[in-house]
């Protein structure tokens, strides 16, 4: 339980809570009986998506489903992190202070140090707005990539947006896009995707507020 906020989600009432109150997330890794936010413990990837849990609250999942991702993996339709219940998703976006603060900051380097997965979606955190991809059944197709595992989505039932703690301006939508798009562009250039990629990203922008 925790006094910090109102309305939780039933689920996410259930987790343990740190020092300032805040849920801790399933996803976590934990270290000496210490919480290690939002460094993901990478044993639970495997779990999460083969036993149909979700990563928030550690759950079994219903049909409907709700992924996570900054614009850098909405652009690709991949993205590193298994899904959550819609509610858990929100519940997330909204509160958890390494989303819904665009300068909040992510320790790569730490993570590193202590041999846990870098959190692989750093685009999200930095992007200043995120979204939550909806999906009913299972809702994407993992795939090796590199050292580690991306999840190839399905095309979303919906798509909201999200920054600082509420729903995105339109504004916001698109500049968070605008951010990550160099880096993307630049290497679907390379790849003779850039046309594909530029659909996308257009596709995308049709999902931001108006
Ligand atoms: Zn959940």
């Amino acid at each position: 339980m925790t006094a910090r906020f109102s309305n939780l989600p039933k689920r996410v009432e259930r987790l343990p809570t740190d020092r300032r109150g805040f849920p801790i997330p399933w996803f976590v890794a934990w270290r000496d009986g210490q919480p290690h936010l939002p460094v993901i413990d990478a044993a639970k990837l495997g779990v999460a998506w083969n036993e149909d849990l979700c990563w928030v609250c550690g759950d079994k999942l219903g049909a409907k489903r709700g992924w996570v991702l900054g614009p850098m993996s909405a652009l690709e339709g991949a993205t590193p992190e298994p899904p959550s219940h819609y509610d858990c998703a929100r519940f997330s976006v909204c509160h958890c202070p390494h989303l819904s603060t665009p300068a909040a900051s992510f320790s790569a380097k730490y993570a590193d140090a202590q041999g846990y997965a870098p959190q692989a979606n750093i685009s999200k955190l930095r992007s200043g707005a995120t979204a939550i991809w909806i999906t009913r059944g299972r809702g994407a197709t993992p795939f090796r990539a590199g050292r580690g595992l991306l999840f190839g989505l399905d095309g979303p039932e919906r798509l909201e947006w999200y920054a600082g703690g509420r729903p995105a301006t339109g504004t916001e939508v698109r500049e968070a896009i605008a951010v990550a798009w160099p880096t993307l562009q630049q290497a679907a250039e390379l790849e003779g995707r850039g046309a594909e990629l530029a659909a996308r990203r257009a596709w995308l922008e049709g999902w931001a507020p108006r």
